[in-house]
């Protein structure tokens, strides 16, 4: 028994499953669902639909290039059974998919992170642009006016100028 690949989407294909098309020349296509199937009988180009693996790889978007793609290859030398050998290679198997996993995982948050920090430097200049929104332009004056004048107050009233100065002490917590 064997997991085949969908031709068109690249998904796995369990026994029992899928439709598969053999054309004239022998070459066996292989699709998961009615719906892969009916995109390659309208001659879809899988890289082209957005949806399918092929796309999310030719686009960046996923682990492409790695050595780890390089191990499940059809190689036409012959290999004399021996137990060992397969019982070695299975193990083989499961050690590279593991490693796989990992880095397609790393590769996918390392993207997520970038365009989180696109994503707050958006947010910090949608910000700056709208100031006037959360905060008054005007916000500033009213205050300097208040100060201005408890100022020209103390300097008039020489006489109670310690009290005035609890005032304007007083002022300025409640603007802050
Ligand atoms: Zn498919």
């Amino acid at each position: 028994m064997r997991i085949e690949a969908c031709y068109f989407c690249s998904s796995r294909i369990f026994p029992g499953h899928g439709i598969q098309f053999v054309r004239n020349d022998c070459k066996v296509f292989k699709f998961c669902r009615s719906k892969c199937h009916a995109a390659f009988k309208k001659k879809k180009n899988p890289r082209k639909v957005k949806w399918t693996k092929a796309y999310r790889k030719t686009v960046g978007k996923e682990l492409a290039i790695d050595p780890s793609f390089e191990f499940e290859k059809r190689r036409h030398v012959p290999v004399k059974y021996s137990r060992e050998t397969f019982s070695k290679a299975v193990e083989a198997m499961k050690k590279v998919e593991t490693i796989r996993q990992r880095r397609q995982g790393a590769y996918i948050m390392q993207r997520l992170r970038k365009g989180r920090e696109l994503e707050q430097e958006r947010d910090v200049k949608e910000v700056q642009r709208d100031l006037a929104l959360i905060r008054s332009p005007a916000a500033g004056l009213k205050r300097a006016q208040q100060d201005q004048e408890m100022a020209e107050e103390s300097n008039n009233d020489s006489e109670n100028e310690e009290d005035m100065e609890g005032v304007v002490e007083y002022c300025g917590e409640v603007t802050l």
